[in-house]
């Protein structure tokens, strides 16, 4: 079997908000396709527009080409050989960041490729099911502009979730600190007070964790704002700091009780070991697209389990993410929950509509995918709509 063609699909949201700082209104998916009629399906969480660069470019330079020339004629079930390929081959171009993520969204496809050639999922091909099911919790980021508007949001969600089925959710706690869009403020005082009112509203019983989304500048500002955030028994506190303070990361875990989780961001296995060994997390978060694909998902979750830490990837795109984290979760032990975004909890129409999926929520728990692949089927009349609004704002916004 051949790869014969690499197809990136740069898709948006037709009600975009340009003030939003979102992943859910954009996407790059890619296809690819062999000459058995066979093809995988991937995405990534980055810019999309700079990820289709990144797969599409030529190059002249034979460790600074561009991804998809490197896998056309390529045998598509080498999916291995062909991550260690394609990393060599574009080392030129960065060897992390957003050539990496453009990267994951074909090992994802190559993954989904390769079950579908052989007729299984894709964790029985990444080493087995080490688990019967996968335990969901829901992200709850209410999408409004003030702060009365964000404290009733978050709370009727957190109790809509439960209602729901889940046994967890994760409150993202954004209206201070660079992810504070819309015009949105509150102060560190009126944070506690939010979280205090979800746990109020959901009992004690439900498990509770936090996404403060870089919220502080520094680990002093930090402890001092979160000190009575141990009383709401949080699973964990996600990115408190910025991401390239691994030395404030490692005090926090000295210095107060709440796990901190972290990883949403990073590229390779190389950049979570920093994150584990200095900044000493204990959750680690690896994004399937943006770290790599599958294949080094895989590889931070081994290392996360030879230390003993907590895996709960992170996603913030369509299905096919999703997908492929329930994949890697079961092939994983120390992974305790999956981010699972219904669409019941989310306002985003491409996370809604850009696919069709199997996996489900019963009691609390997803059961184990049976489909072939990731199990992820394309709409096609979505995929179109998203693109069509793409190709509107494909012009250069900045005169040149
Ligand atoms: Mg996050």
């Amino acid at each position: 079997m051949k790869i014969t063609k690499v197809d990136c699909h740069v898709l948006l949201d037709p009600g975009y908000d340009i003030a939003a700082t979102s992943s859910a209104q954009d996407d790059i998916v890619v296809e690819i396709h062999t000459d058995e009629g066979i093809s995988g399906i991937g995405e990534s969480d980055l810019n999309p527009w700079i990820a289709r660069a990144c797969i599409l470019a030529p190059g002249t330079h034979t460790m600074g080409l561009g991804l998809a020339e490197m896998l056309i004629g390529q045998n598509p079930l080498d999916v291995e050989a062909l991550w260690q390929k394609l990393y060599v081959g574009s080392a030129m171009n960065g060897r992390r960041g957003a050539v990496i993520h453009a990267m994951g969204a074909l090992d994802m496809a190559l993954h989904d490729l390769r079950g579908k050639a052989r007729g299984r999922p894709c964790y029985e091909l990444l080493g087995g099911a080490r688990r019967q099911s996968i335990t969901p919790y829901a992200s709850l980021q209410p999408e409004v502009s003030s702060f009365r508007e964000y404290r009733e949001s978050i709370v009727q969600w957190a109790v809509r979730a439960q209602k729901l089925g889940f046994r967890a959710a994760k409150a993202e706690i954004t209206p201070c600190g660079p992810y504070a869009h819309k015009g949105l403020h509150a102060s560190h005082e009126e944070m506690t007070e939010v979280i205090g009112a979800i746990r109020r509203a959901v009992g004690p019983d439900f498990i509770l964790m936090v996404d403060v989304q870089y919220a502080f500048p520094d680990a002093d500002t930090c402890l001092k704002a979160t000190r009575r955030w141990a009383d709401f028994d949080l699973f964990f506190m996600e990115t408190p700091l910025p991401p390239d303070d691994l030395d404030g990361y490692a005090r926090l875990a000295h210095e107060q009780t709440i796990p901190i989780a972290a990883g949403e961001w990073l590229a390779t296995r190389f950049e979570f070991l920093d994150l584990m060994d200095r900044g000493k997390v204990r959750v680690v978060q690896p994004d399937v697209g943006r770290v790599g694909g599958l294949t080094e998902a895989k590889r931070v979750c081994d290392l996360a389990e030879q230390r003993n830490l907590t895996i709960v990837p992170h996603l913030w795109k369509s299905g096919i993410s999703i997908a492929a984290a329930a994949h890697l979760a079961v092939t994983t032990l120390n992974c305790a929950f999956i981010e699972f975004l219904p669409s019941e909890l989310c306002e985003s129409a491409l996370r809604k509509d850009l696919v069709f999926d199997e996996l489900r929520m019963v009691d609390g728990v997803v059961p184990l995918p049976t489909r072939p692949g990731l199990g992820v089927e394309l709409n096609r009349d979505a995929l179109e709509r998203f693109r069509e609004a793409a190709e509107r704002v494909s012009s250069p916004r900045v005169a040149v």
